[in-house]
């Protein structure tokens, strides 16, 4: 079968390689649909010393499933967790399985291939069952499960102004949930070259865009003065501006893993003492939410499709990533489908 490599600096081929057995707690999944992450970017653009098979947010069906497998039946339609608890870890037994990331994960699986190919093989614990959406919109409760995170972990409360630092697709997916959990006012920073994901933070909720290209964000005139809550999905630098635009007893929730000098920042260490300010860490290992991801989608409170701006084959993955990385004025989500309609 096919599967997808990259190496730094943005090269991409696809391999012809073995289809594995599943093993007893395994499924093998035909991919339906799989969607290129922030983290797939970072790995092509420096990261990726050598080629390495990359994708993790993908939605398929059963194709064969192992002995031990009776949660699942060849045919279902799932989504697959990166990782996710293992319930037996003491702190799940004591009723934080969040912070346990000891348990199955896709991303340590070393096959020679993962979610960009024609099927993978995985854990059958981390495939969640859904139906009524798309395999795209599927794919994207990955990336969703991460922005709800995010938000939980910033804790927004009704009538707070709160601060988006960056407009990928995680920051998107949770501008639109602050608006939904009751923000008085939305503001969004972004680079004003990225015009389709200000085009988006405007419908999803936002009510100012910063064009941080402009305008230094501390000498924005917040109408406040500042805000309550900054949830950064930007790159780490950027903690220090979010710390200066937090009002009193305000909160910067942070995601996103940097390697190298680029995960060394810094901060005014006053600005956090005498405002008394939180900066709290966001982090999808284990992933969590799925189930609720999947409601949102089906109730409207989140909207991942609009968010999709390329679609491609896995035969077109190589052209279609570099058109993709091009794009900087269109381009919000890329996803891979399996077959492309219409
Ligand atoms: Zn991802």
């Amino acid at each position: 079968m096919k599967a997808a490599y990259l190496k730094q600096p943005y090269m991409y081929e696809l391999r012809d390689v073995p289809i594995r057995e599943p093993g007893d707690d395994e499924v093998l999944i035909k991919v339906r649909a799989c969607g290129f992450c922030g983290h797939d970017n970072i790995l092509a653009s420096y990261a990726a010393k050598e080629w390495e098979p990359f994708g993790h947010e993908f939605s398929g069906t059963v194709e064969k499933k192992g002995a031990r497998v009776h949660h699942l039946k060849e045919g279902d339609s799932v989504v697959v967790e990166t990782s996710t608890f293992d319930p037996l870890a003491p702190c799940s037994l004591n009723g934080r399985p969040d912070l346990d990331d000891s348990g199955p994960s896709f991303m340590n699986m070393k096959d020679p291939s993962m979610g960009f190919a024609e099927y993978a093989v995985v854990p059958a614990v981390l495939c969640i069952k859904f139906e009524g959406m798309s395999f795209e919109e599927a794919a994207l409760m990955e990336p969703l499960g991460v922005a709800y995170d995010l938000v939980m972990t910033a804790d927004i409360r009704i009538n707070e102004d709160v601060l988006v630092l960056g407009l990928g697709p995680i920051g998107l997916m949770a501008l639109k949930m602050a608006k939904s959990s009751g923000a008085r006012r939305i503001y969004a920073a972004e680079f004003s070259k990225n015009k389709k994901r200000c085009e988006l933070a405007y419908e999803y909720g936002a009510d100012e865009i910063i064009f941080t290209d402009k305008v230094a964000l501390p000498d924005y005139p917040f109408e406040k003065g500042g805000v309550d809550k900054v949830l950064v999905t930007a790159p780490p630098q950027t903690i220090g501006e979010a710390c200066e635009v937090c009002s009193m007893g305000g909160t910067v929730a942070f995601l996103g893993i940097s390697y190298g000098e680029g995960a060394r920042v810094s901060f005014d260490s006053n600005t956090v003492h005498l405002r008394k300010l939180q900066i709290r860490g966001s982090n999808a290992i284990p992933a969590l939410y799925f189930p609720k991801c999947v409601e949102m989608v089906k109730s409207g409170l989140a909207d991942v499709s609009r968010l999709i701006t390329h679609r491609f084959t896995l035969d077109e993955l190589p052209a279609a990533l570099e058109s993709y990385r091009k794009d900087s004025s269109g381009a919000v989500k890329a996803v891979m489908v399996s077959e492309l309609h219409a």
